[in-house]
């Protein structure tokens, strides 16, 4: 008889009910407060877990920092649009508005026209991220919940929203995205002029796209494009929060995405575009004799961190996705559908990184440098 077969469904059924039928409300310390939030454990481990509240946040807590933990019967239900923007709004200093959008829910205390202005950008990225993966057999998921963005209306009232996460460094980048909170953070880039206009109109919005097209605001909006790109890449299940994502794939991908295409009002022609911000740096790198850049590059996160790396690690993290996306596209596909298959708090050994990459993508990593570095000094 085959009773287990039959069995089998059956408590895996009762197991996911249970799982889903309690709400676990854990008190802990964070940032040196002693906090309680309810919501549901969604990663365990010895070191620790990971709570997910229904506003989207997950919050790692150290198995040391955990109080109290209890759990109740209910069913863990993610806020609603109208829920969040009530959350949001509470947690944000007073005189902040919200611009809805198809995925956003965008808080501002900024002109109207910016919000307006944000929002179409991001619109335009959102579909233009999710058709590019499509068209590369990747499926993407429309996220549970808006995305949030907050753009505050001048530099010094964003970084002091900034600096419980970031410190002082909020100060000098012009946003970010927080795996935290699951949020963008930025503030207006056209100034303290542009924001006294208080209009939303076409001519306000086209006024604005005229500031930011100009040359010398090419990195601000790059920026503002690349940490949007971060945020859809974690909310559509390209890439999961938290788990162990190598940061050459996910800043290279953000980079990859960058590339801002301000002239279209409709689609986004500038993804996948030759990142002119870095390929000098990216070409005087491989055109270098010497130590291998690619092993080094797979498994060395810390590099991404540090001052006197980092230049160098995002324009080879930005060439390598390059060159896997224009030359290896479904292996670096099914390679990145490999990563999302990874839960938080289980990270493989770093080693495995190069095992996997030979395995996705090339069994010879001498002959893939030698050909990606090739390819790389020849872009123009
Ligand atoms: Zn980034």
């Amino acid at each position: 008889m085959n009773v287990a077969r039959t069995l089998s469904p059956v408590l895996f059924t009762l197991a996911i009910c249970a799982s889903a039928a309690a709400e676990d409300t854990l008190t802990f310390r964070y940032n040196d407060a002693e906090v309680t939030k309810s919501g549901r454990i969604i990663a365990q481990a010895e070191s620790g877990v990971i709570l997910e509240t229904p506003d989207s946040m997950q919050w790692p807590i150290l198995a040391d920092d955990l109080l109290a933990k209890k759990q109740t019967p209910g069913e863990f239900v993610p806020l609603n649009k109208q829920q969040l923007t009530e959350q949001v709004l509470s947690e944000l200093p007073a005189g902040f508005e919200v611009h809805e959008t198809a995925h956003y829910l965008i808080f501002y205390n900024t002109s109207k026209a910016y919000a307006y202005w944000c929002g179409s950008l991001y619109e335009r990225l959102y579909r233009g991220f999710v058709n590019y993966w499509k068209q590369r057999g990747v499926n993407l998921t429309e996220p549970t919940q808006p995305m949030v963005a907050v753009i505050f209306d001048n530099r010094q009232n964003y970084a002091a929203y900034g600096q419980e996460e970031l410190g002082d460094a909020a100060g000098s980048i012009v946003g970010y995205y927080s795996m935290h909170t699951n949020r963008v953070a930025m503030y207006d880039l056209t100034g303290v002029d542009a924001a006294r206009a208080q209009g939303s109109s076409k001519r306000d919005i086209a006024r604005i796209n005229n500031i930011l097209a100009r040359p010398e605001a090419t990195f601000l909006v790059a920026t503002i494009v690349h940490e949007a790109t971060h945020q859809i890449a974690y909310n559509c299940g390209l890439q999961i929060r938290l788990a162990d994502n190598p940061v050459w794939v996910s800043e290279g991908l953000a980079i990859y995405f960058e590339t801002p295409d301000l002239s279209s009002s409709r689609g986004w022609r500038g993804i996948g575009e030759v990142n002119r911000i870095r390929l000098p740096q990216a070409k005087r790198l491989v055109q270098q004799p010497g130590r291998k850049l690619i092993p080094q590059l797979l498994i060395d996160d810390d590099q991404f961190r540090k001052a006197e790396t980092a230049l160098d690690a995002y324009a080879l993290a930005w060439a390598l996705n390059y060159y896997l996306l224009k030359r290896y596209p479904d292996n670096y596909a099914n390679y990145l559908k490999h990563l999302a298959e990874r839960r938080p708090l289980h990270d493989p050994p770093r080693e495995e990184r190069l095992a996997e990459f030979q395995q996705f993508v090339a069994e010879d990593l001498d002959a893939f440098e030698a050909d990606f570095r090739k390819f790389i000094a020849g872009l123009r």
